[in-house]
């Protein structure tokens, strides 16, 4: 709590009274917090593969200065790092070009019906990779919502692209769009993969978390995506449901 501000006035009978006004300023500290825990994470994320890239770059101009076959080694080592690097600038700045227009919705119609198909579509040559079949449920006809169409491509893209890498070992990604009458439209991405225990399911959203590092290192995450689903889908006063079980499986609901 901070002090807001004294003001002495002087009562009927001569006497001074003092009247103190308090500011809660837990919020604005907690806000200064995440800010500042942010910038070390993302200055941290970026020095990792830096420190590595300088490493093989000493390596090729020194002890592998005439091997060729090491050289061709390191240099796709090499590649996938920057690949890394620009995939994370790209989602910090996603964020904070959110932040800056959080507080204006979003009021394009999107039909959801073509949208979705359009994600898949692009989706396809990661899930061919990892031996996936994304399978679409939709409804006949039209699901629109009010939004922003990239934004809401971004949405799902993020998603099936989580349920596709994390879910792989399922074998196949199902996609529901209900939009049923008085009832919210609703998306559903579910996978059959090992699930999320229950203690990581609250924290998912935060920037930079990740539930496995090592896998999800290996599976060229940043930390960064279901942040981006949430502030997007805030904008857009939808809700996120994340349902999931250790062993079989998990959902991401998406409610407008
Ligand atoms: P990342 O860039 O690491 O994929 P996200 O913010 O998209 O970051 O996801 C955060 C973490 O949540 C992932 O690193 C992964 O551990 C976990 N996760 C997300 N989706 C799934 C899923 N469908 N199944 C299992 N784990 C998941």
């Amino acid at each position: 709590v901070e002090l807001g501000a004294i003001n002495g006035i002087v009562g009927g009978s001569g006497e001074r009274l003092f009247v103190l006004s308090f500011r809660d300023i837990s919020e604005v500290r907690r806000i200064d917090r995440m800010r500042s825990d942010f910038v070390a994470n993302a200055s941290h994320e970026l020095r990792t593969p830096l420190a590595s890239l300088r490493g093989f770059i000493e390596t090729i101009q020194g002890p592998a200065k005439s091997d060729l076959k090491a050289q061709e080694r390191f240099l796709g080592i090499m590649f996938d790092q920057t690949t890394r690097m620009s995939r994370l600038v790209d989602d910090l700045l996603s964020l904070s070009r959110l932040e800056l227009k959080s507080h204006i919705a979003p009021d394009e119609k999107v039909d959801l019906v073509p949208l979705l198909g359009h994600v898949r579509d692009a989706l396809l040559p990661l899930a061919n990779d990892v031996g996936v079949d994304i399978r679409l449920h939709l409804p006949e006809g039209r699901a629109e919502v009010l939004g922003d169409r990239d934004e809401l491509v971004q949405v799902f893209e993020n998603l099936i692209e989580n349920a596709c890498k994390y879910g792989q070992e399922g074998k196949v990604v199902e996609v529901f769009l209900n939009n049923g009458p008085g009832r919210p439209v609703e998306v559903t991405v579910v996978d059959k993969g090992p699930g999320i225990p229950a203690e990581h399911v609250p924290r998912l959203t935060e920037r930079f978390y990740r539930v496995n590092i090592e896998d999800s290192r290996s599976k060229k995450g940043t930390g960064l995506g279901l942040a981006i689903v949430k502030h997007i889908l805030t904008r857009h006063r939808a809700r996120l449901i994340v349902k999931s079980e250790v062993g079989k499986g998990t959902s991401f609901t998406v409610r407008f």
